[in-house]
């Protein structure tokens, strides 16, 4: 497969823009080789810079569930665009956009747009501290909520082996100080004595837990259902708030999300990605108690130029709108089923140990005897024979997410030849495998 362009176009990004991309996982540095530049998309499908053809199953990171170029959201950004791009005052189209996410989410009164999900959840969490006066958050490990400080933290040594929450946090980025990264306490996600334990250390000064509901930035954690119900128990004993992160999982699993999914009461959701239907949209949201103390009705401060952009709005309202019209949740779980069992069945034939998580639309493929339950089962996987999978896949025109640690999307344009396509794909690239 010709990547003379791709490789041409890397090495001049290189020379104006850090590591030649705008967000790392697309430098393609856990798997090696030369990022592909995309040139276009339509439907399952993209096309790169040298003209290959490459099924995609990056969707953007999660926000393209209809597929690309979908002929509804194309005519709805056309129109915005004729009217003008940006006004700085309140627009209908914000108004139309709110209402469609709090229908599908009925708990939530209210929802501030913001302009991505890393600014939905570091407002969600600040105003979760003004609520409730505390200084506190607790995150769990391998847990991803976008690159504010306070949440670009890890848990301190000791955690993984004791079980408990006990060990102080550290940064996980230069440039975030230790004092910041010791306000956010870290937990074991599917072992809920982690966070009692942290509850009983920290008992009146946690104000918030914020969790994925399905884990999509550690690869695919399926979450058990004593630790949802525990996540809620504890919040509510203990008088912190319950932060969704639907960034990923909203509008992706159901129309209600997680939420809907599981039966889940948080106390405020974010939203991101769908919601914006592929421009850069995010959201929070709770009952009208919790929100009306954001400014300019209350305290907590926050604020954006381009919240609530008129095309990011038209984009999001016309796919929520045909998410809401034409529900592809069913034809989603069916093709996950399939890729699943096809993964599954091929990894057994060719004696590659393999464990394949899934919800929905969502799927992770640890290259690991499994069950992968947890964040240490997940980075006990073997990344040299997933880096040797996904190259064997992407030179069968298959174009999964560049890294172990991911989880692999499908939109609903993903039909029958797609899968056949993957399949076929799957085994070579397994073969390879089998043949060290
Ligand atoms: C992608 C993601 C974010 C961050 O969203 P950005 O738009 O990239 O800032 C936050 N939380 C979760 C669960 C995500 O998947």
């Amino acid at each position: 497969m010709a990547t003379r362009n791709s490789q041409q176009l890397f090495a001049k990004a290189k020379t104006v823009i850090p590591g030649g991309v705008n967000s790392p996982v697309r430098a393609f540095q856990a798997v090696g080789g030369t990022p592909r530049f995309i040139g276009r998309g339509q439907g399952a499908w993209l096309w790169d810079a040298d003209g290959n053809k490459l099924l995609d199953y990056v969707g953007s990171w999660g926000p393209m569930i209809l597929g690309h170029a979908h002929p509804a959201v194309k005519q709805a950004v056309a129109e915005a665009l004729e009217a003008g791009t940006s006004f700085g005052a309140p627009t209908e189209r914000e108004i139309q956009l709110a209402e469609l996410v709090l229908k599908a989410y009925p708990a939530c009164e209210r929802v501030r747009l913001v302009s991505s999900g890393t600014e939905a959840t570091m407002s969600a969490l600040r105003l979760a501290r003004g609520y409730t006066g505390r200084k506190l958050i607790v995150k769990f490990r391998g847990n991803y909520h976008g690159h504010a400080d306070g949440l670009l933290v890890q848990a301190g040594s000791g955690l993984l082996t004791a079980g408990g929450g006990s060990a102080a946090s550290a940064p996980s980025s230069a440039g975030v100080p230790q004092e910041y990264a010791s306000l956010t306490l870290v937990a074991d996600y599917n072992l809920p004595e982690s966070l009692e334990q942290l509850f009983q250390q920290h008992q009146h000064d946690i104000a918030a837990v914020i969790f994925e509901p399905v884990v999509g930035n550690a690869g695919v954690l399926v979450p058990t259902k004593e630790f949802l119900t525990a996540l809620r128990e504890l919040t509510r004993k203990h008088g912190a708030l319950l932060i969704a992160d639907e960034v990923m999982t909203g509008f992706r699993l159901s129309f209600g999300g997680a939420v809907e999914l599981f039966g889940l009461e948080p106390d405020l959701v974010c939203w991101g990605k769908i919601i914006g239907g592929g421009l850069p949209v995010g959201a929070y949201g709770g009952r009208a108690e919790i929100m009306e103390h954001i400014a300019p009705s209350g305290p907590v401060y926050q604020a954006g130029t381009l919240s609530g952009n008129p095309l990011a709005m038209a984009a999001g309202i016309a796919t929520l709108q045909e998410l809401s019209k034409n529900p592809p949740y069913q034809k989603l779980e069916d093709y996950g089923a399939r890729l699943q069992q096809g993964l599954e069945a091929r990894a057994l034939a060719a004696q590659v140990p393999l464990s394949v998580n899934r919800v929905g639309s969502m799927i992770t493929a640890f290259f690991t005897k499994g069950p992968v339950n947890t964040y240490a089962g997940a980075v006990g996987s073997d990344t040299q024979a997933f880096k040797i999978f996904f190259h064997g896949l992407l030179d069968a025109g298959v174009y999964w997410p560049a890294s172990q640690f991911e989880a692999a999307f499908i939109s609903q344009a993903h039909g029958e030849p797609e899968l056949e396509q993957t399949l076929a794909a799957v085994e070579s690239a397994l073969a390879r495998l089998s043949a060290l």
